[in-house]
């Protein structure tokens, strides 16, 4: 996908990831081995910059909300993912190539090759016959490329319908689609094999016995869920509340090929909120947000083949029933608040509905929010409604009671048909079966136990299906059991919260914020164009380059003597007093996303003044330490930005300055 850099410029992912690459943003995982595909090491400003996402990520949820956080294990034993489905469920459709035996992921494939067949036709079409008017050696290149095949409007229509819901298909729809569309994959030219589930899931033994099977865990949520009960006991039984967790987690990805965006390993920073049912799931502060402006692709459009985005408060959104309800739309804006916070170009972000099939079937809505990259359109935060499905499965599973105790201020009395059992007739009577049918009795439903209360008093006797009990149907005596409408009053309403759970993938977000911050500024000095890294000075890995301008001895104690300031105030900088000129060691720490500079010059060391210089602009102030200081400090903790600055000191403009920015 066609993609520009924050100045306009065309994005050129090589150049960037090498830069990267060069400055140890990220390195393949045991690279001198050969590496791992989907393994990725953080080297210096790699980690500083994902801990600084961190830490705003925990100061704008954990914190702004009191949220609870949590650390639990990776390792999980098998029976919770069992209990949770993902044993059965945590899958992604693979095929095989049955020529070179090559794996490939089954949607991945599919898009791939109908991208392709598209990309074709629009070469076949006209962009050749502008290239050939604009650019003649162009077209006769491209003339010869072979997948420039016109296709009939109505497939272009198909595939692009295709493509706008490739999420919604389950294994053997895009296993219809292979065979239909005859895709073949490029590498050996042959249709590859009906698609297969793969569970994602790493598995282990915890333990010397291969009886103790585990997994890697694949979500954080899990660990939150089986806290329920002490976290809701922690707040004081306070509801609504939200746990939070920021840890590692394992998916074994069938044909990691995109870098940082698709890993085997990752950060993810997960949000369970936990909300009563009932009132529409209402948020006490939605109205905060309530005019936040989302750009949204619904489900709707997504069916029809469309790809159409509109932009919506967010207020508005669930007023008209578009996103499902307050507490859901809160967490979009906030998230969208976010990721604009940390860098992110707004411009670049959208909320997609998931479609029916790619929703779990509990879910009551999801929607992704989806950052523009080379890649395409990437998913980097889900926010899901789980309603009360994962609480209720463990709950079932282990009897724990993962649910509210709600004191009612005024309580109701509840009129009900009951069943009371004579026990000391039924068991002797059923001996063995007493529990079956017993059970099938208490499942009995309210309408049920309506249309059976005459009977019994009339007739004196009742049947009632008991599966795997004689043939399945049980007579019963009313001296067996009582049935009849009675009414009782409740102080107390138990409940299962829903679950309304933001999920965040560190690593894509990290990955976005380098596209989206990445541009290149022109040298005038003859060199290749130089990398800029724009973070917001919240996020950048380091804050500020101390740069003497010269080796002279009199600038040592001034920089010695400036570090300690910075450190003192809790802001990182690193000091760069190589023989390499000014202008170079500024560039290099436009690189690294460096977003301000103090110089230290003759004057410095005469007047205790510096320049303060802004990555972006190269625009300089000078003032007295303390000014600069406190300047520094309001600009790595988001209070002001340059433009303030620039307004409230003077500018610097000298040789020196001159000297420095180049
Ligand atoms: P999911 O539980 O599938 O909705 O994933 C939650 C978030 O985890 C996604 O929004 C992504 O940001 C992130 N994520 C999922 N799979 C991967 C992966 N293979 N590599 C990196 N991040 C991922």
């Amino acid at each position: 996908m066609a993609t520009t850099t924050l100045k306009g410029q065309p994005f050129d992912r090589p150049i960037l990831d090498s830069m990267l690459r060069r400055r140890m943003f990220y390195t393949p995982s045991f690279e001198i081995y050969g590496g791992t595909a989907g393994l990725y090491d953080y080297g210096p400003p790699g980690c500083a910059l994902q801990a600084n996402i961190v830490d705003l990520w925990r100061k704008h949820f954990v914190l702004e909300e009191d949220m609870l956080e949590v650390d639990c294990t990776s390792l999980t034993p098998a029976e919770i993912l069992k209990t949770s489905g993902h044993v059965d469920k945590f899958a992604d459709w693979m095929c095989k190539d049955p020529k070179n035996g090559e794996i490939i992921r089954a949607d991945h494939f599919v898009e791939e090759v109908l991208e392709a067949r598209l990309k074709g036709d629009k070469e076949a079409r006209g962009v050749t016959v502008e290239e050939k008017e604009a650019d003649p050696k162009k077209k006769k290149k491209k003339g010869k490329a072979t997948e420039a095949v016109k296709l009939e409007d109505a497939v272009v229509k198909e595939y692009e319908s295709i493509l706008a819901q490739i999420d919604n298909y389950n294994g053997e729809e895009l296993g219809h689609l292979i065979k239909k569309w005859e895709l073949k994959n490029p590498t050996t030219g042959v249709e590859p094999l009906p698609p297969v589930a793969f569970n994602l899931m790493f598995q282990t033994t915890i333990g010397p016995s291969s009886n103790a099977p585990g997994y890697l865990r694949p979500e954080t949520a899990q660990g939150q869920f089986l806290n329920f009960a002490k976290l809701l006991e922690f707040n004081q039984q306070q509801m609504p509340f939200a746990s939070a967790s920021i840890g590692k987690s394992f998916r074994n990805e069938i044909s990691p090929r995109a870098g940082l965006l698709r890993v085997r390993e990752f950060l993810m920073a997960e949000i369970e909120h936990y909300v009563d049912p009932e009132g529409g799931k209402k948020h006490s502060r939605f109205h905060e947000v309530q005019d936040v402006e989302l750009v949204l692709l619904n489900r709707d459009t997504q069916l029809a083949g469309q790809t159409k985005v509109e932009k919506v408060a967010i207020g508005k959104a669930v007023a008209d029933g578009i996103v499902d309800n307050e507490t859901l739309g809160y967490f979009l804006a906030r998230i969208h608040l976010f990721l604009n916070k940390i860098g992110v170009d707004q411009s670049k972000i959208r909320f997609r509905q998931h479609m029916a099939n790619e929703m779990a079937h509990y879910a009551a809505d999801c929607w992704d929010a989806e950052l523009q990259t080379s890649y395409g359109w990437i998913e980097c935060v889900g926010c899901a409604d789980r309603s009360a499905y994962d609480l209720t499965v463990h709950a079932k599973k282990t009897g724990a009671p993962l649910m509210v105790r709600q004191k009612l201020e005024t309580p109701i009395s509840i009129t009900e048909w009951e069943v009371e059992l004579n026990k000391k007739l039924f068991g002797p009577q059923f001996k063995k079966d007493g529990k079956a049918v017993e059970a099938a009795i208490i499942a009995l439903s309210q309408e049920q136990r309506e249309s059976l209360a005459p009977t019994l008093s009339q007739d004196g006797k009742i049947t009632v299906e008991v599966a795997g009990v004689g043939n399945g149907k049980v007579e019963l005596s009313k001296d067996l059991l009582v049935i009849e409408q009675r009414t009782r009053v409740e102080n107390i309403r138990e409940y299962t919260p829903n679950v309304i759970e933001p999920s965040f993938g560190i690593g894509r977000i990290l990955y976005c914020l380098f596209e989206h911050n990445y541009w290149t500024r022109a040298s005038d000095g003859g060199d290749e164009a130089r990398c800029v890294l724009s973070f917001p000075p919240t996020v950048a890995p380091t804050k500020v380059l101390l740069v003497p301008l010269s080796g002279h001895e009199s600038f040592k104690p001034l920089l010695k003597y400036m570090s300690l300031k910075l450190r003192s105030l809790g802001v990182s900088s690193r000091v760069d007093d190589s023989s390499a000129s000014i202008g170079k060691r500024y560039s290099r720490n436009d690189e690294l996303g460096t977003p301000l500079g103090i110089t230290i010059d003759f004057q410095s060391v005469n007047d205790k003044t510096y320049t303060l210089r802004d990555r972006d602009s190269t625009k300089q102030v000078r003032a007295d330490e303390e000014t600069i200081l406190a300047a520094i400090k309001s600009l790595v903790e988001g209070a002001k930005v340059w433009a303030d600055i620039e307004k409230e000191l003077p500018a610097f403009e000298s040789q020196e300055a001159d000297l420095a920015v180049r």
